[in-house]
């Protein structure tokens, strides 16, 4: 900022004065109709918002640069701002400057954050937008990261002993802004994979924002409460220090109080399936590998719901989906019966298409942020509440049977409960809709709000507002009359208001209480004593029906400010309903099965498909595998040349477990699964190019926290670990991965994709190790993919076939098969020289001799049983039918019926 002008003049003394309490925000100065920015703001917005850059006192020696925003399109500016992550402190005139006494009075009204929008214009609908703040004390070992969606009021958050650990989550979690102690970098430092363009970092001074006792005094406060064991943060010092800060910046930026905020609900971690965000990554949960939102994603797949509550509760279980079966079973039980009740899911859905927001409207009509179209799409949503309870109509489970229930009239308990509890709102609804005006402005300050029999002395002001027109023509037609002058005029400009025109030529004919005003072209402008006191009592009227109006406005939101908890109830109830009658329709619309939960360890998986791919080549291109993972299978290990399907298989095991435990059907014709804690879901190196993350050492520091926090019940799933470097090096790191994986507490189920094939000699060797393979067939020299998932170790890579079938060039095709050959034979040589002259052949520079083989590989294994019998042993001929025999047989012949096929 310069500040170098020898005088100032008063405003700008005012200008720098608020300034300087706000240097990290643009500050949007109002005067008149335009809120001005000066110096280095109005640099940043004319260059982020491509508006003009002017600058006051053009002559002077020192132009101060300016641009403007007109106030009544302030409202998109400001979202640009924002949304390119700016700050913008709104500072208004807060006297009026007609009646101010020299300089208007001027203060910041609110500061503007990307982390605190309410409007919809800066939200998703179906989208979080969190406030994060995170506090980690390295001395006592022990951190917080709370998590604040402003828009709701909602918020959460851990505690942890483990730094890294509270990163993970903000890396989950993706706060907007993030709000971190102001230390110096060896005291705390913010993680390089932190990833700036999705949380802004905000550092806040510990002293005042982090405060302990500051933070509990804030806490206390906000929620109404008399101590902290109240919500859940008892002993929680970190985290007690992270909601602090969060008020704290709440507080100062907001200039409100926080009672919209919901109780603060910690993340109970033993509850739930922890999903990792590299995981959420790996399996396109939210965004697909290239970071878009959208189509190829496991969310788009799954969102049917239509209010966005439900899309919001759908997001919020997909990021943490649960632990325990009763839980579980809740949620599911509620999907199967709207998946059973065609008509009844049809009925909801039509009348859950007729709620807005619930939650988002009542925060900006608590907080004196809405428009008045806010109310009355409130009112809408309120009157659809009724229907939706109407949609439901119900008799409690248990209490009757046949027709009813096959009516699906009776409720499973949880819906029953739902139904009985209720609030259709109705009282709220009637008044919103008895107050307003269909179509409604978009100010407060105008009047033109409110329906006609709402308020009496509304209705008289009305009355003489809008009838006023009336009355004047009628007295212009007495005084034509009276004065004989049939071409007496009546006018209206601002200086002088309502005005009668004659002619020159007949002015002289005017009676004496014509008062002469204004002499124009055209003749002569007057007025009478009669007209001065009609237009006085319009004014009047036209005036007071705008504050009465207004008054009359803040009383309703006061009304619906009061409801707010009552809304809220029903938001959740929506929320809920949405969400169960969205999974079912998704269930019906891709054919999903309600898969079975246990607390064992087997997962065992009938026809699995995987929901995105599937989506892409067609339900009928789709090849469903079967899987099984229990006690003797902890650990399968899965070979095929690439492009064979494996990490489809893998993925799409991690995501079924996932949708089972969010309480959702799976897309399998069954699937038994024994609960998971935790997911890893890790790619190598090389096969994570689109994240610009190829690099070996991100995919060791992966492996190396799997390897420390994968426990009894987790599910890892690791495609291709190892690739990123030489192949021994890879290999040899493949495989005591592996044997860690098998022993860690008696074997982590692990699904190990890798083309290593030399791996799979580890079977029988390792408890729990099981080989499978994605089978493939030799055509001709051509490989054609069967996309089944079958026992047994494959082959060998096919690598060349692979690259045949993209297009590599013939020669080059040829040339790899002759250096592949040759590279065999230099490992596989038993005479040392033999080797060397092999490997010397294809490396013309290589001197040194090659050393002894690092052994890696094992004696030849023992005789293991043929793929074909493991198939049949695990063959579940319950749910054969004839022609799925058919065709396995046509398989088997094809894999294993020999040559002549
Ligand atoms: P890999 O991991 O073995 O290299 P992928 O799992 O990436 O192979 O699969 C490669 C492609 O094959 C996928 O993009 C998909 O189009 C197709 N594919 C995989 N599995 C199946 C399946 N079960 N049915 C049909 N197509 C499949």
């Amino acid at each position: 900022m310069k500040n170098e002008q020898p005088r100032l003049t008063p405003m700008f003394e005012q200008y720098f004065a608020i300034k300087a309490e706000y240097p990290d925000a643009l500050l949007f100065y109002r005067m008149g109709d335009f809120y001005e920015l000066f110096y280095d703001d109005a640099e940043i917005a004319a260059r982020e918002l491509q508006i003009a850059l002017t600058s006051r006192n053009p002559n002077a020696e020192n132009p101060v640069p300016m641009c403007g925003v007109p106030h009544h399109a302030a409202e998109s500016y400001l979202n640009q701002l924002l949304e390119k992550g700016h700050k913008v402190a709104i500072c208004d005139q807060i006297e009026d400057p007609k009646t101010a006494k020299g300089l208007v009075k001027r203060a910041v009204t609110i500061v503007r954050t990307p982390g605190t929008a309410v409007e919809d214009i800066g939200l998703s609908p179906k989208g979080h937008n969190y406030l994060g703040a995170l506090f980690f004390d390295a001395e006592k070992g022990a951190g917080g990261f709370a998590w604040l969606e402003y828009s709701t009021g909602s918020w959460s958050g851990l505690y942890s002993k483990k730094e890294a650990e509270l990163w993970q989550w903000v890396q989950k979690m993706q706060p907007r802004e993030l709000l971190v102690p102001d230390l110096p970098a060896e005291v705390f430092r913010l993680p390089q994979s932190l990833d700036l363009s999705t949380s802004i970092p905000v550092r806040l001074p510990v002293r005042s924002a982090f405060d302990r006792a500051a933070a509990e005094r804030r806490i206390l406060q906000a929620q109404n409460i008399r101590e902290l064991g109240a919500i859940g943060l008892n002993g929680k010092d970190e985290l007690v220090r992270a909601c602090g800060a969060i008020l704290s910046y709440l507080e100062r930026t907001q200039k409100q109080d926080l009672t919209h905020l919901a109780p603060f609900v910690p993340l109970n971690l033993s509850r739930h399936l922890i999903v990792d965000e590299i995981s959420e990554r790996n399996l396109e949960i939210f965004r697909r590998l290239d970071g878009k939102k959208g189509s190829g994603t496991l969310l788009h797949i799954l969102d049917e719901t239509l209010t966005p509550m439900g899309g919001r509760l759908l997001e919020e279980r997909l990021r943490h989906p649960w632990r325990e079966v009763r839980t579980i079973a809740e949620s599911a039980n509620a999907v199967e019966f709207f998946h059973a009740h065609e008509a009844k899911r049809r009925a909801l859905r039509e009348v859950l298409d007729t709620v807005y927001d619930l939650e988002r409207l009542s925060t900006r009509i608590t907080l004196g942020r809405a428009a008045p179209k806010d109310f009355s799409a409130l009112g809408r949503s309120l009157a659809g509440l009724a229907k939706v309870h109407g949609a439901l109509t119900a008799v409690p489970a248990g209490t009757y049977a046949g027709a009813e229930e096959a009516e699906g009239r009776t409720l499973p308990p949880q819906l029953f409960r739902m139904y009985e509890e209720w609030d259709s709102l109705e009282d709220l609804a009637d008044l919103l809709d008895r107050a307003l005006l269909d179509a409604l402005p978009n100010t407060i300050t105008e009047g033109g709000l409110f329906r006609p029999g709402y308020n009496a002395e509304l209705d008289e002001l009305l009355d003489l507002v809008e009838h006023g027109e009336g009355r004047l023509q009628a007295l212009l037609a007495e005084e034509q009359e009276k004065t004989g002058i049939p071409r007496l005029k009546l006018g209206y400009n601002k200086v002088f208001g309502y005005y009668f025109e004659v002619s020159k030529t007949q002015v002289q004919r005017l009676p004496e209480h014509f008062i002469r005003r204004q002499t124009v072209a055209s003749g002569e402008r007057c007025v009478t004593p009669a007209l001065r006191e009609l237009e006085d009592k319009m004014l009047a009227a036209s005036d007071r029906r705008k504050q009465l109006e207004y008054r009359l406005f803040q009383e309703l939101r006061g009304i619906v400010a009061q409801a707010r908890s009552r809304i809220l109830f029903m938001a959740g109830l929506i929320a809920a309903l949405d969400f169960w009658q969205g999974l079912a329709e998704c269930a019906k619309k891709h054919g999903w099965r309600r898969p079975e939960l246990h607390d064992g360890a087997e997962i065992r998986i009938r026809e699995g498909r995987h929901p995105v791919v599937e989506a892409m080549c067609g339900a009928s291109g789709f090849i469903p595998n079967d899987l099984r993972m229990d006690d003797e299978r902890r650990m399968l290990l899965i070979t095929g040349p690439n492009m064979a399907g494996k990490s489809t298989v893998l993925r799409q095991t991690a995501i079924i477990c996932l949708l089972a435990q969010m309480g959702a059907f799976v897309p399998a014709a069954e699937a038994s699964i024994g609960l998971v804690d935790r997911i890893f879901s890790r790619v190598g190196a090389s096969d994570n190019l689109a994240q610009g993350q190829s690099t070996f050492m991100v995919e060791m520091m992966e492996t190396a926290r799997i390897l420390r926090q994968a426990g009894k019940k987790s599910l890892v799933i690791l495609d291709e670990i190892g690739r990123g470097t030489s192949t021994f090096d890879g290999l040899a790191l493949a495989w005591s991965v592996v044997e860690s994986l098998t022993r860690r507490e008696g074997g982590i189920r692990t699904l190990f994709a890798t083309h290593y094939h030399e791996l799979t000699a580890l079977e029988g060797r390792l408890p729990g190790v099981h080989n499978m393979n994605i089978a493939i067939r030799e055509w001709n020299g051509e490989i054609v993919f069967l996309r089944r998932l079958v026992p047994g170790p494959s082959d060998r890579s096919y690598g060349i076939e692979v690259a045949k079938l993209a297009g590599v060039p013939q020669d080059v095709v040829r040339r790899a098969g002759e250096i592949l050959k040759m590279l065999e034979q230099a490992r596989a040589g038993r005479d040392r020289t033999e080797a060397a002259t092999a490997l010397q052949q294809l490396l013309p520079g290589l001197a040194e001799p090659v050393r002894k083989q690092p052994a890696l590989m094992p004696e030849p294994r023992k005789e293991t049983e043929h793929p074909l019998a493991v198939t049949l042993r695990d063959l579940d001929t319950d749910h054969l039918t004839p022609i799925k025999a058919l065709q396995l047989i046509t398989e088997w012949k094809l894999l294993w019926g020999g040559e002549s096929s």
